[in-house]
């Protein structure tokens, strides 16, 4: 996938409290375009999958219950510095350490229901995509 492309969800927390708009606004407004998107409620088992990096890490199994308590939106973004910069417009993991204006500070309720989900490198902006969206090659 090109380096000027990055991939994101939003969380269940975020999209059960009726805030998909308002950041999906944010994020077009910042300069990405929405290559691709749909709404997704994942198993357990599909978010475990997902977030298989941090199986060893004591939050995993919350964090896999919590990204399978509702729908979501995955969807794929373009802009130049694609990933880079929408880590920037996310903010940090912990909502209590985000920037003012970034989407986790405004959205995210906890460090664990954080309202955004941003890729934190080209590769894995590929393998994300890949796991929600199978035509890449006609995205
Ligand atoms: N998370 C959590 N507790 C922690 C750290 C992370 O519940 O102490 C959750 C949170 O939802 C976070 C996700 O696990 O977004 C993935 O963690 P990562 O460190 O990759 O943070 P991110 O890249 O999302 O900022
Ligand atoms: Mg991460």
């Amino acid at each position: 996938m090109a380096t000027n492309r990055t991939f994101t969800m939003i969380k269940p927390d975020a999209f059960a409290d009726g805030n998909s708009g308002a950041i999906l606004k944010m994020i077009e407004e910042a300069g990405f375009k929405i290559k691709a998107m749909k709404t997704v409620r994942l198993t357990a088992e599909q978010a475990g999958k997902f977030y298989a990096v941090h199986k060893e890490r004591p939050f995993y199994n919350d964090l896999c219950r919590y990204m399978s308590s509702g729908p979501i939106i995955a969807a794929i973004l373009e802009k130049e510095n694609a990933v880079a910069d929408f880590r920037k417009l996310i903010g940090a993991t912990n909502p209590a350490n985000a920037e003012p204006g970034t989407i986790r500070k405004l959205f995210a309720k906890s460090i664990e229901a954080n309202a955004i989900h941003g890729s934190d490198s080209d590769e894995n902006a590929e393998i994300e995509s890949r796991f929600f969206f199978s035509k890449l090659e006609e995205i």
